[in-house]
């Protein structure tokens, strides 16, 4: 029988990476003090700042919320602020907004929730279709642009998303295996550029099933289902799998590619790939070109640019609310 490494208990929870074992208390306990360790490791909140979650509604943003919530007098934390971007999917949307809303409700945190359709009058698959673009590459466009413009918009430094160790080592070995090295320089732990608040993922040390685990054990409400866009390409899927049988026969693999990744980035990529930001002309968000991507996306869909437009009705959504 595997005995917890904290209290000599009968343990039931494996942490691959760690090589350890845990009873449930401890389990939990380790997954927060693994991610406060990230957190002060890259510096990614500090002492005051405010942060603002962008909350989902999956097991990953619903677990990073919560541990935010209860290790922010440890932090320093200021303030934890929920922020929900309802895409319009239909029923999926609606469940999704339902849930975070409650749970931001339970936990006593400040929630906004924003509707696309209100900003730009279509759903996200209506303006991916417009923009003849797959709907997940708009997606994170618009929500890039909408998460930082509401970020600044309540006054908080630092926005934290649910990115985990799983999703950065497969976005990064795609990104190495298709030469994007753009987007391989956008996948830092923590980013700071002058004008933008701070943009963190403090669950990149731990592993999916360790936050499914976490979410199940802490008794976290989130959503299951996949949203109907969700898409995993061949190359995606190939490096996927390639990446969980590499951790099954060594253990903590994934957490060696990430710091080579970090390294490399650091080191190769960074210095090549900087974007020397500049403003937008159009609604004077940071950008690296004259105009930004998310007012280049309104031409093309409504013929004219509508950033400043969009900024505008979220001041007055996040006011309201
Ligand atoms: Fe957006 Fe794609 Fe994620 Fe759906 S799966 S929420 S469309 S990024
Ligand atoms: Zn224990
Ligand atoms: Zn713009």
């Amino acid at each position: 029988m595997a005995k917890c490494r904290r209290c000599g208990r009968e343990a039931e929870y494996r942490v691959s990476y760690a090589k350890a074992w845990f009873c449930r208390e401890h389990f939990i306990e380790y997954f927060e003090e693994r991610v406060v360790e990230t957190i002060r490791k890259y510096r990614m909140i500090k002492p005051g700042d405010s942060v603002v979650v962008a909350v989902s509604g999956g097991k990953d943003s619903m677990s990073l919320l919560t541990v935010l919530v209860k290790q922010a007098r440890e932090l320093g934390i200021r303030e934890v602020i929920g922020l929900h971007l309802n895409l319009g999917i239909g029923g999926f949307s609606e469940l999704v907004e339902s849930v975070v809303r409650e749970y931001c409700e339970r936990l006593g945190v400040k929630c906004h929730v924003i509707h696309l359709r209100d900003l730009l009058g279509l759903s996200i698959s209506e303006l991916a279709s417009k923009a003849r673009r797959p709907p997940c590459s708009v997606c994170g466009l618009v929500k890039r642009y909408i998460f930082t413009v509401s970020t600044m918009t309540v006054n908080a430094s630092v926005l934290v998303t649910g990115h985990h160790l799983d999703d950065v080592v497969k976005y990064a070995l795609k990104n190495i295996y298709v030469g994007d090295y753009r987007s391989l320089a956008s996948l830092k732990p923590v980013s700071v550029e002058e004008g933008l608040p701070v943009k963190a993922r403090p669950l990149i040390s731990v592993g999916e099933r360790d936050i499914e685990t976490y979410a199940k054990l802490s008794g976290i409400p989130y959503v299951e289902a996949k949203c109907p866009f969700k898409h995993e390409g061949d190359a995606e899927k190939a490096v996927r799998v390639f990446i969980s049988e590499l951790e099954e026969s060594n253990p903590g693999a994934k957490l060696t590619l990430l710091s080579s990744i970090s390294k490399l980035i650091h080191e190769y990529i960074e210095p090549r790939e900087s974007r020397g930001l500049t403003r937008c002309s159009i609604c004077g968000m940071p950008s690296s070109s004259d105009v930004c991507s998310f007012c280049r996306l309104t031409k093309k869909v409504y013929g004219k640019y509508m950033g400043a437009d969009v900024a505008s009705k979220i001041g007055k959504s996040l006011n309201a609310s």
